[in-house]
């Protein structure tokens, strides 16, 4: 018996990298960081590269480890790298690495010496986001350095990637002014002799949108799981997250009741209260209290009052719950339940915070 759980859909996940395959002829790295976006990175990392994924993107070299330590050897990029890491623990692992500084170049062919084979660089220019890639301005000198000790044997470098700012809202200016600031970097990168196999820009909305954003290589996460960057579309994606738990407690209680801290929730007649044992320390965004959306007894109800660490009250009225019944936050949307998207307006945040919250909680997850 449980008491709640985030279940995931594995075959979500491999309907979804297919989708995402047909729509391109350039390689496809799904991006599993944050535990695969709350959904386990590893069974989301086989089931990704059983449905064509050709790489993998993470965020940490302890992600990327754990990877290869569950043996998975599909190409892998890691790119947010603080200065004084072991990378040459992620070099020796055929781990590519981000560089977008001088410091972090110096860094890897350092992590070379110390492995005894070139580290395989992903070189990130910043076109607009202001974020981890080098300035336009800096750019000249990171790739004659990186031609440099290429020349040298010291590095390969084997990719040239930005980011997006604003991919979500399709036909916003600044994705061509990204694009046009990329193209301008390739230019660059041509002009100091070097040859990357792979040019890279599109998250999941350019994946599905932009195909001229695709160039060699794109890097969905979000799509992966099912979820859509693009507000009132689906895109035929299948959210692959579940979120439940069953009812710990009914009592009926009078009119005029208030319910939970600080009594923001009244009763307005005599009501079935029930009680759910999920809380924000297990990812319900305390920002959803008087808000969140949950479906219980065929019904969607609104959470009443505040969500506590651990759990959350429903005002059933007189509708006849019971203890043990199953209350779903959220799931694929197919049986009327809410989706992430619905908790991400209940809250005033973004599906990819509902889901990473969720399931990198203490809620134990369960695989389909
Ligand atoms: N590439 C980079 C550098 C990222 O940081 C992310 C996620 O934030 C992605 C790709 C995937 O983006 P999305 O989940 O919007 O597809």
């Amino acid at each position: 018996m449980w008491q709640a759980e985030v279940r995931v859909d594995l075959d979500a996940i491999r309907e979804n990298v297919s989708r995402l395959r047909a729509l391109t002829t350039a390689e496809l790295m799904a991006v599993v960081k944050a535990d695969g976006y709350g959904h386990g990175i590893v069974p989301a990392a086989r089931a990704a590269l059983d449905a064509g994924a050709d790489w993998l993107g993470v965020c940490t070299l302890d992600e990327a480890l754990a990877l290869r330590a569950a043996g998975i050897d599909a190409p892998v990029l890691a790119w947010l790298l603080a200065p004084g890491l072991p990378l040459h623990t992620g070099v020796a692992a055929d781990v590519d690495l981000g560089v977008a500084s001088l410091p972090q170049l110096d860094e890897t062919v350092e992590a070379s010496r110390h492995a005894g084979r070139a580290a395989r660089l992903h070189l990130k220019i910043d076109t607009g986001l202001s974020r981890g890639g080098a300035t336009v301005a800096d750019w000249p000198a990171l790739l004659d350095a990186a031609a440099k000790a290429q020349a040298d044997g010291l590095v390969e470098v084997v990719g040239v990637w930005s980011h997006f700012v604003y991919a979500d809202l399709p036909g916003h200016p600044t994705i061509d002014r990204q694009l046009a600031v990329f193209h301008e970097g390739l230019a660059m990168v041509e002009r100091a002799g070097l040859r990357p196999r792979y040019r890279h820009l599109a998250n999941s909305a350019a994946t599905l949108t932009r195909p001229d954003t695709h160039f060699d290589l794109v890097r969905p996460g979000l799509a992966v799981y099912g979820l859509s960057p693009v507000a009132g579309e689906t895109y035929g994606l299948r959210p692959a997250m579940t979120a439940r738990a069953r009812v710990m407690l009914t009592k009926r209680i009078p009119a005029g009741t208030g319910v939970s801290y600080g009594h923001t929730y009244t009763t307005q007649g005599e009501a079935n209260l029930a009680v759910v044992p999920l809380g924000y320390a297990d990812g319900v965004p305390r920002h959803a209290s008087n808000t969140g959306p949950v479906q219980l007894g065929g019904a969607r109800r609104t959470i009443a009052g505040r969500v506590c660490m651990d759990q959350f009250m429903l005002d059933c009225g007189d509708d006849p719950v019971a203890a043990g019944d199953v209350a779903t936050l959220f799931g694929d949307g197919s049986d009327g339940a809410p989706t992430a998207d619905d908790w991400a307006e209940a809250a005033g945040t973004i599906n990819y915070e509902i889901v990473t919250r969720f399931g990198s909680s203490r809620v134990p997850r369960v695989y389909d």
